[in-house]
């Protein structure tokens, strides 16, 4: 593969244009950025030492040459200036391209990830403003030029006859934008065979991104992929894979129902309302209206402006450490869509510019916090809702969702809960994010909102929990009356307030086919999943308490791999006692209904505060008192954590992991500390099993190459790739800059995966896995042949794992693993997975 150098002037622009290329390419292509000279007074410009450096360093991986693109000026002399430095060999391999440097970068990765040579990918990396100008010119009127790039791929017709087709309809909100156009053009990659894509009379090289990209392929768009060749039938089933992974774009960037324009709401009286299809599938009901309404705010003088302003600040403060917590814990669970949000809206709170007006009221008009606060907070939503851009018009529900949390602290009054008696379609004003976020989908049958957008944060998570919803119904909701019958249709965006028998007849019919075709999909997910050689390999679900694991039990998971026990003790003000404990793993069991769960003790530390657990400040918090360090510094804290897990294990399938696990001592420490606690109990004449099933995480490079000896204390392994990736590749997980290199496909990273297992199975214990590698199903045969035995996940990945499994075969995949460890990076392990 060839590798890519950027020369900016500005450190920033270049490791800007970095992120941008990098990101669209999986961290796929060798690349550098080199930009500024090493001078604080004055930045910006190129140094030729350093572009010599980055040339050298990518050569040194790109087998088959370095591209390098420069803005301009003095970027240019530089690079020709690191070339008469560099050795002739490498010389011969580096190419200087003079395109625009955002667009020839992004065009030139993108050709990379598909083997292009230096000559293929500068060509396209050229002809990637002719691609902007084209696209620009109806508003421009400059004459489009249509780029040809040489040595690219010509948009040629399979030949006929032997050509197979796939139909598709493009449901990306954006269409095939840069992103999903990058994913489609690296799949095609993939493949000997030629594929074109059509849209209409034009046809382009699906091999080709300014081809793709001119192709202007639109939300509702069908187009028709034709691929000839050797592979052609693989490479079609590939895109359509990905079509149906959306091109790799997030749920909020797809639309569920094809691009049908949003209807204007329509008053009652025939007993239809129309608004905007927001989650597709239908419902009928009782309606169940809840009027939320937001906290009273009076105006309230003050002659204390300062207090009002302090208690402004806690509030800010607390709301979004509470948004911060909702985040951390969604992201914990694998739902992305629901920890995005909450960190969006902390994000809205930590605007400065909000908090700035609420404090210049308080102390022009000495007003209250509330009124103040209250006061900006409407203006702000007002303001996105009179912008012409739909998306950005729904932000203003965030604005009130995260603002109202505000309020709430201010004024001491709680929001009354959504609570549903029975089975009922909840009719609602404007369905908060929050809201939407507690919703019971058994009890909810469907959601019917006067306002709000389909692209709105609460339309998005109840398309997550799969409830039918309609939103922008309009004021004609508002007839509509507690216990009401009402039909749903969330695919047409409809709601009957007034439906005869046979309308409720037909929309249970419909109901119940929907809700067959759903169950049948799950029902498969619920059996085992053995390998085609007939190896059951247990699919477990992570989760962070009681409540998920019902929804894991749904989702077919065969037990629980990893219960985070420290979602117990966040949100609260004191620690969970011991029968609080002991009631929710009874529960957590309880649900599993006799599946085994494995419940890790307390990880927490300087990374997650907890203010009454007195964590200290420090400097490196991922290397400081984490886990099991943090637990067997506090004897207390851990004493009781045992006494909970021991009782709830007497006649229950629950295992004890300990997080963080780094060397022997400590392992030995834990166990002495189980020991203590389960003797003690006996002694109290409770009911206690003799043992119970103990392991640890393998989640430390230092647990990994120990875990021979480790093995020989415990009874299984699990590892955990988040935080063993993290500190393997010394790149915090949590840090965009160094993403690329956080990988756990890296083959630094299964070589002690590896190493693991075989100590493992050496030791006759079972080694599992409970890291997010788990949940990537591609990555399934791999981890099979690496010699892991069980797999544990955030519980909507499980139904896809356990079909990658029965897909797998035990000796393919073990010749997989041992390509994979033989690969040089991440990107290569990748491109043998598929
Ligand atoms: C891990 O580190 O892989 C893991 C599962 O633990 P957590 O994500 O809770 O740190
Ligand atoms: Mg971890």
């Amino acid at each position: 593969m060839i590798g890519i150098v950027v020369v900016s002037h500005s450190e920033k622009l270049a490791q800007g244009v970095l992120e941008l290329a990098s990101q669209m390419t999986r961290g796929a292509v060798p690349m550098q950025a080199v930009g500024g000279i090493d001078d604080p007074d004055n930045p910006i410009g190129t140094d030729p030492m350093q572009v010599l450096a980055a040339i050298e360093a990518v050569a040194a991986t790109a087998d088959d040459g370095v591209l390098v693109l420069m803005d301009l000026g003095s970027a240019l002399l530089s690079a020709e200036t690191a070339l008469d430095f560099l050795d002739e060999t490498v010389r011969a391999k580096v190419l200087l391209c003079s395109a625009p440097v955002v667009e020839g970068t992004v065009a030139a990765a993108v050709q990379a990830t598909v083997g292009a040579s230096l000559a293929q990918a500068s060509a396209e990396a050229r002809a990637a403003l002719g691609v902007k100008i084209a696209q620009l010119a109806p508003l421009t009127g400059e004459a489009p030029e249509t780029p040809s790039p040489a040595g690219a791929p010509a948009p040629v017709a399979p030949a006929a006859g032997q050509e197979r087709t796939l139909a598709l309809r493009i449901a990306n909100k954006n269409g095939l934008h840069a992103r999903p156009a990058a994913a489609l053009v690296a799949t095609a990659g993939r493949f000997a065979a030629d594929i074109v894509v059509r849209k209409g009379e034009a046809a382009a090289s699906a091999k080709s991104i300014n081809q793709v990209a001119l192709l202007g392929i639109k939300r509702g768009d069908d187009i028709i992929i034709a691929a000839a060749g050797p592979d052609a039938e693989a490479a079609l089933a590939a895109i359509a894979a990905l079509h149906a992974d959306h091109f790799g774009e997030r749920d909020e960037d797809v639309a569920e129902a094809p691009a049908a324009p949003p209807t204007a709401p329509q008053p009652a009286g025939d007993g239809v309302l129309a608004g905007a299809p927001a989650s597709a599938g239908p419902a009928v009901g009782p309606a169940h209206v809840h009027r939320a309404g937001l906290p009273e705010i009076t105006r309230r003088e003050t002659d204390d402006p300062a207090r009002e302003i302090a208690r402004l600040d806690a509030a800010l403060a607390q709301a979004r450490a509470e948004l911060e917590a909702l985040s951390h814990r969604a992201a914990r669970a694998s739902d992305k869509a629901a920890a995005g949000i909450f960190e969006v809206h902390a994000l809205l709170l930590g605007d400065d510019d909000l908090r700035r007006a609420a404090v210049a009221r308080i102390e022009a008009e000495k007003v209250e916090a509330a009124y103040a606060w209250n006061a900006v907070m409407e203006e702000t939503a007002a303001a996105y809702r009179k912008l012409s851009d739909g998306y950005m018009q729904a932000r203003a529900a965030d604005v009130l969702d995260s603002g109202t949390r505000v309020l709430r602290l201010l004024t001491g009054e709680t929001a009354a809960p959504i609570r549903l008696a029975r089975p009922s379609i909840l009719v609602v004003g404007e369905l908060s994010p929050s809201e939407a976020a507690g919703l019971d989908p058994a009890l909810v049958l469907g959601i019917a909102a006067e306002a709000g957008g389909a692209t709105a944060h609460a339309a998005i998570l109840a398309r997550s929990l799969g409830i039918p919803a309609v939103v922008g119904l309009g004021q004609g909701l508002r007839t509509v009356v507690q216990g009401q019958m009402l039909v749903l249709d969330g695919q047409a965006g409809t709601v009957l307030t007034a439906p005869d028998d046979a309308a409720c007849r037909a929309a249970q019919d419909k109901r119940r086919a929907w809700t067959a075709a759903r169950e049948a999909a799950r029902a498969k997910g619920t059996a085992p999943a053995a390998t085609r050689d007939g190896t059951v390999i247990p699919v477990m679900a992570n989760i962070g308490g009681p409540a998920d694991a019902a929804r894991a039990l749904t989702a077919g998971a065969d037990g629980v791999g990893l219960f985070r026990t420290e979602f117990l003790f966040l949100e609260r003000e004191s620690a969970p006692s011991e029968d609080e404990q002991y009631a929710a793993y009874v529960a957590a069991a309880e649900a599993m209904a006799g599946r085994p769960v494995i419940i890790r003790t307390l990880d927490i530390g300087g990374d997650k505060p907890v203010a009454y657990l007195d964590t200290p400040r420090e400097d490196n918090p991922f290397l400081g008192q984490r886990g099991a360090r943090f637990c067997l510094a506090r004897p207390a804290l851990l004493r009781t954590q045992l006494r909970a897990l021991w009782r709830a294990a007497a006649g229950r399938d629950i295992w004890i992991m300990y997080p963080m696990i780094s060397d022997v001592a400590e392992l030995r420490a834990v166990l002495a500390a189980q020991e203590a606690a389960r003797r003690e109990l006996a002694g109290e004449g409770i009911d206690v099993p003799a043992k119970v099933k103990t392991g640890i995480m393998i989640e430390v490079p230092a647990a990994a190459a120990m875990a021979d000896k480790l093995a020989g204390l415990c009874d299984f392994l699990s590892i955990g790739t988040n935080d063993l990736t993290q500190y393997v590749m010394a790149a915090d997980r949590g840090n965009p800059a160094v993403a690329g290199l956080c990988d756990s496909l890296h083959p630094a990273v299964l070589r002690l995966i590896a190493r693991t297992c075989q100590a493992g199975a050496a030791a006759g214990i079972e080694v599992g896995m409970c890291g997010e590698l788990a949940g990537e199903a591609k990555a399934a045969p791999l981890l099979l042949g690496l010699g892991l035995v069980e797999l544990s996940m955030s519980a909507g990945l499980v139904p896809e794992v356990k079909e990658a499994v029965r897909g797998a075969n035990l000796a393919a995949c073990r010749a997989l693993a041992q390509k994979a460890l033989a690969c040089d990076t991440a990107g290569e392990v990748r491109a043998l997975l598929g």
